[in-house]
């Protein structure tokens, strides 16, 4: 780190204490040039993988998008904004535990799907039915047909 004052590379350090609620380390540090102090912070770098998509495209992982393409198939669920967020909570930190730099928008989907599947059952169909690659008809009727009780209704 370059002495902001002197540009010296040399600065030590003269005290270490966390900073906001403990998701920082507040550094003061010293040039060893020309003595002056000067504070730096060190956050953790929270690494999502980039996601491969079904072109071969590779975008950054976006937290927007993927609580949009969540909160659509909860739409009138009995499920509150709090589950969402913890449901999306984990599912980042399923991403992050990969250790991949990239992986695959089809994996994206597993993770979402294997979340909503264990708070909503509808969500987890209405998703399914948009998010997986249902070239395979039967497959997806098959999906549909394990839910067939909470699809009836009398209307
Ligand atoms: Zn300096």
């Amino acid at each position: 780190m370059h002495c902001p004052y002197c540009n010296a590379m040399d600065a030590k350090v003269i005290d270490s204490r966390l900073a906001a609620e403990g998701s920082q380390v507040r550094r003061r540090r010293q040039c060893v040039e020309c003595g002056e102090r000067f504070t730096t912070f060190e956050v953790v770098e929270v690494v999502m993988p980039r996601i491969i998509k079904v072109n071969g495209r590779i975008e950054p992982y976006d937290h927007a998008k993927l609580k949009r393409s969540i909160a659509l198939p909860l739409q009138k669920r009995p499920v509150s904004l709090d589950e969402m967020e913890a449901m999306i909570s984990r599912i980042e930190q399923k991403l992050r535990h990969t250790g991949e730099r990239e992986i695959s928008s089809k994996m994206l989907g597993e993770i979402v799907m294997s979340e909503l599947k264990a708070v909503d059952d509808v969500a987890y169909v209405r998703f399914a039915s948009v998010y997986r690659d249902f070239q395979d008809i039967a497959a997806f009727q098959a999906e549909l047909a394990n839910f067939q009780p909470l699809s009836k209704s009398k209307d």
